[in-house]
């Protein structure tokens, strides 16, 4: 077997590129002995929601917590149908079940692999109460649509952000335009922890402090629950890193998005589907997924030479063993035919320039040494 010298994604890597102030902040954490719910949460929210641009942020224990307990915070709850894809995270669906929602699957748009917002109408009940757009990839999906549409029927948008920290819409960012947006800080994600972590945000006051009720027992300022809440709380010492990483973010952003770029422009003309920015949209780069029908055939001839690739998701929600007979969908083909070509290569900040040229060439050799099979 040959060992992969340029993984997919690297997460130890971010970790070693602040090391010592990590370790500084942990450790202040482990002093101080408060563990739960302290100044670092309290700091952090401050930070990332100033970065994202909302009034608020609350810390919670995973994005799939944040999407859960953010469809909840805006009213949504058993028996609502909630509006989604099918090409995404199982995390999506999982969560609006967990809000005691169900989710009704609807197609994606072939260059942007996000929500079609024509697909939506089609579906639309008398218990359609929100829909969950999935900015995936990094990619934004079409707000401006599915704002108007949620205007005029009455639907709440809760941004499933969970890939897409940095994407932006005209100059605002995702998580900062549907009435929530949630965000995980899983390892590999663009803002990440060194375990579980999440963050709903969110303009509105009253859904903010809803979610913090929910995110721990219910529990108002006095301890009384008059909801029934859950135990989801971003930890002090996840939040003391995330606080040493957070700053560094921005330029974090700009790598991904020059990387990308790079494999755009080498990669162009082999016969394999690149991603493409969305006018109007800033990228976030959490992936750079090809597509291509002989995906099984690169992802081998990358392996032979050192290159990790990575499928996000080799089986969409509806194909899922648990959610396939009982998930409500309208025509999924576009869904279908994604899922059985998308592979992501490296791609993360700390790949160096060479590693880059590595990849390239790799994946230009590849193409050619199955030229035949790419035709
Ligand atoms: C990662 C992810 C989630 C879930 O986040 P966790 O922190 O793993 O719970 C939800 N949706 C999408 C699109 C994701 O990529």
């Amino acid at each position: 077997m040959t060992t992969i010298a340029i993984p997919q994604a690297d997460p130890a890597r971010s970790y070693r590129a602040h090391a010592g102030e990590i370790d500084a902040a942990l450790t202040r954490v482990l002093r101080r002995g408060r563990y739960v719910l302290g100044e670092e949460v309290e700091s952090f929210e401050r930070e990332f929601a100033a970065w994202i641009g909302t009034r608020f942020a609350v810390g919670v224990g995973s994005g799939t917590d944040a999407l859960a307990i953010a469809l909840r915070a805006a009213g949504v709850g058993e028996g609502d149908e909630v509006v989604t894809v099918s090409h995404t995270a199982t995390a999506t669906i999982a969560a609006i079940e967990m809000a005691g929602a169900v989710p009704v699957l609807v197609d994606v748009d072939w260059m942007t692999m996000t929500i079609g917002a024509d697909e939506i109408d089609a579906v639309i009940g008398p218990r359609t109460r929100a829909v969950v757009p999935v900015h995936l990839y990094g990619q934004p999906a079409a707000m401006d649509a599915l704002c108007d549409m949620a205007r005029s029927r009455g639907l709440v948008i809760v941004e499933d952000a969970c890939q897409a920290h940095g994407g932006e819409i005209l100059g605002r960012k995702v998580g900062a335009i549907g009435v929530a947006g949630a965000f995980s800080f899983y390892p590999t994600k663009n803002l990440g922890a060194f375990g579980d972590g999440g963050a709903i945000t969110s303009d509105d006051e009253s859904l903010a402090a809803a979610a913090r009720r929910l995110r721990q027992y219910g529990w108002d300022a006095e301890r009384s629950a008059r909801v029934a809440g859950v135990n989801s709380r971003l930890d002090e010492l996840q939040a003391a890193a995330l606080r040493v990483k957070l700053p560094h973010l921005s330029d974090a952003l700009t790598r991904r998005r020059a990387i990308a770029r790079r494999y755009s422009q080498a990669l162009q003309g082999l016969g394999i589907v690149l991603p493409e920015e969305a006018a109007g949209t800033r990228h976030a780069f959490h992936l750079y997924v090809v597509r291509t029908e002989e995906r099984a055939h690169l992802a081998d001839e990358l392996a032979r030479r050192g290159v990790g690739t990575a499928i996000h998701y080799a089986v969409a929600a509806h194909q899922q063993p648990a959610y396939a007979a009982r998930l409500r969908h309208g025509p999924l083909a576009m869904t279908d035919r994604v899922v059985a070509q998308v592979l992501s290569l490296p791609l993360y900040p700390e790949l160096d320039d060479a590693e880059v040229e590595r990849v390239i060439e790799a994946v230009i050799a590849s193409v050619r040494s199955a030229s035949a099979a790419f035709r």
